[in-house]
């Protein structure tokens, strides 16, 4: 199958071809047909399977040959996203998809003044990428209208209402026009997104990509039982001895990622830390520096980082592991994109046994404990397998296994192909039509 054949028009062909894909990936495949045929799409992909271009290039196609020109303060199609950064890539893709076209794309959100994207919306543009608290500021300041849209995407659906974005979803759905296509993209399918889905797609095509998804099956992992305390001089220590040289790393607060920056910084190590409460300017420029490997060692939490693409990222470690096991996931999908291979290495003490045995059971996988040298933690941490069982009994220490020293002979235990990995609920239920959206209280970032 080609791109050719899936029915995109030439100046699309020719953008692939710029980039280099060759060969649709399994969402695009089923993607761009339907959405080139006006159907609305529910479909479970997560970020790594090529879902931007899974509907950026049929919405491009669409606006190309249909609808007339964009009006003053108007946007034709909209995109919606959980976070600034996700917002920033996913406009980059868009416009490259879009070099060959006569269509307009911008990107706005949070963070950032708000004038100089009233002042570009002024003339109206084809495609609005937008963080939904944002899109809300800018309608109600009359900004931008929302009567010429033809299609809305739900980017990371999932994440929107982690993020506690309900609400402002539920606000923006009364500001569009009836008639209308809507695309929804979802890692999983809550009864919270199913509620969403079901108030914001008509008839809509189930799209379900394998769970064996393109860029993890390439990632090997495993686990370092380690005590909490030591965290921070084992990250170093690995780092040395492996002679990392750009990591992606993860912590799970705010004061967590700024810690392990000083702690960094302060040995004279290329770091920096991206997090919500760091100015968007900030967050961008540490991200654009590790892109271009100006930072060696990037710290965020997930709120932060859900989404990035990174090219040829070789390695992220979970300094801590995530609270929600989905989150796991999403992580280790910023390395082995695209085919690539990578490693994600997670740093696990004892007091994250629940954690480790929800994500064991969510990837329906056993991770590789490898001890390190040195670091056996003294607070044990219970066994744990894929049926979500964790031993909870204490067994007696065992001697660590230290034969062959630091010759590197040591059995480091098979790799875990995460190509086994698999969200615990990769099917499609049908969607309910409910009347309303929970609109509970938004949840603290
Ligand atoms: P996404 O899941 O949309 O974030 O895409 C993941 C990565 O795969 C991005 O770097 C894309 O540029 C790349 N990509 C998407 N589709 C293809 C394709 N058909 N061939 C090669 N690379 C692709």
């Amino acid at each position: 199958m080609t791109f050719a054949t899936l029915g995109l028009i030439e100046p699309l062909l020719r953008a692939l071809e710029t980039l280099g894909y060759q060969t649709p990936t399994p969402v695009q495949a089923q993607a761009i047909p339907a959405v080139l045929a006006g159907r609305d799409l529910m479909a479970a992909a997560q970020t790594g399977t090529g879902k931007t271009a899974g509907f950026a290039l049929p919405l491009l196609q669409l606006l190309t040959m249909e609808g007339p020109k964009v009006a003053a303060n108007s946007a034709r199609a909209l995109i919606l996203c959980p976070t600034r950064e996700l917002a920033e890539q996913v406009h980059a893709s868009v416009a490259e998809y879009a070099q060959n076209l006569p269509l307009t794309t911008y990107a706005v959100y949070g963070g950032v003044s708000i004038n100089p994207q009233m002042m570009k919306l002024r003339k109206g543009v084809d495609i609005l990428v937008a963080t939904p608290g944002r899109l809300i500021d800018l309608f109600r300041q009359n900004a931008l209208k929302l009567n010429q849209l033809q299609t809305l995407v739900l980017d990371e659906a999932d994440r929107m209402l982690d993020l506690g974005f309900s609400e402002e979803l539920a606000n923006i759905y009364r500001m569009l026009p009836k008639k209308r296509q809507t695309l929804l993209f979802s890692a999983t399918f809550s009864d919270e997104i199913r509620q969403l889905a079901g108030q914001m797609l008509n008839d809509p095509l189930s799209i379900e990509v394998s769970p064996r998804n393109v860029a993890a099956s390439t990632v090997k992992q495993w686990v370092v039982p380690v005590d909490k305390k030591r965290k921070p001089e084992l990250f170093v220590h690995l780092m040395r001895k492996g002679r990392w040289k750009q990591v992606l790393v993860f912590a799970k607060t705010r004061n967590g990622v700024d810690a392990l920056v000083d702690k960094l910084q302060g040995l004279g190590i290329n770091a920096d830390g991206i997090h919500g409460d760091k100015p968007q300017a900030t967050r961008q420029r540490a991200l654009d520096r590790f892109k271009s490997s100006d930072v060696q060692i990037l710290v965020a939490t997930d709120v932060a980082a859900r989404g990035l693409d990174i090219e040829d990222l070789p390695l992220v470690v979970n300094f801590d592991l995530p609270i929600v096991a989905e989150d796991y996931i999403h992580r280790i999908g910023r390395t082995g994109r695209a085919g690539n291979t990578g490693e994600a290495i997670s740093l696990v003490c004892a007091d994250e046994v629940n954690m480790l045995s929800a994500i064991e059971m969510l990837t329906r996988q056993t991770l590789t404990r490898k001890m390190e040298p040195d670091f056996e933690p003294e607070h044990r941490v219970p066994d744990t397998d894929a049926s979500g069982q964790v031993v909870k009994k204490p067994k007696k220490p065992k001697k660590p296994k230290t034969s062959g020293g630091g010759g590197g002979k040591r059995n480091l235990g098979k790799w875990v192909d995460s190509g086994d990995v698999a969200p615990a609920e990769p099917s499609i239920k049908p969607v309910r039509k409910v009347p309303v959206f929970n609109t509970g209280p938004r949840k603290k970032k």
